[in-house]
């Protein structure tokens, strides 16, 4: 989870969408693929990561996501998240913050319909679910740590 929060911490820190970090891991455990969200209208976390691990011919099937904040169930200017990495065949997800807009949210009933498991993270010590747009990450640590 550290690592998708500083991968997070790379995104804009302004605008509408959140800063969002995921890193998926093989069965094993090894990271396979790394993304965060770069601003609204381009690839969320979760994409940006499964094509990460595509570019590298890694494979993500019955690994697991780690995601800053619960992947979307929305299609907007993208495709819901959630579908995508249900898709992949990603078997579990672990997610630090329940999203908050209400249009976007759902994905982990989504995945879980799909087959997948999903799993808040218990460890998220530097993010506030109470601050949610754009300021999901408050530990000077993360930010000194890109
Ligand atoms: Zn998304």
């Amino acid at each position: 989870m550290h690592r998708a929060l500083s991968l997070a911490a790379q995104g804009p820190s302004h605008g509408p969408n959140p800063q969002v970090g995921c890193v998926l891991l093989s069965t094993s455990g090894t990271v396979v693929g790394e993304g965060w969200h770069r601003g609204a209208g381009t690839a969320h976390a979760e994409v940006a990561a499964l094509d990460d691990a595509r570019a590298r011919g890694l494979d993500v099937r019955g690994g697991t996501a780690v995601v800053t904040l619960e992947p979307c169930n929305h299609t907007g200017r993208t495709g819901p998240c959630a579908v995508a990495l249900a898709d992949a065949g990603v078997s579990r997800v672990v997610y630090a913050v329940p999203d908050p807009n209400g249009a976007a949210a759902g994905g982990a009933a989504s995945l879980r319909a799909r087959g997948s498991t999903w799993s808040a993270a218990t460890f998220a010590p530097t993010v506030s679910s109470s601050c949610v747009s754009g300021c999901m990450l408050s530990g000077p640590g993360d930010r000194s740590s890109r």
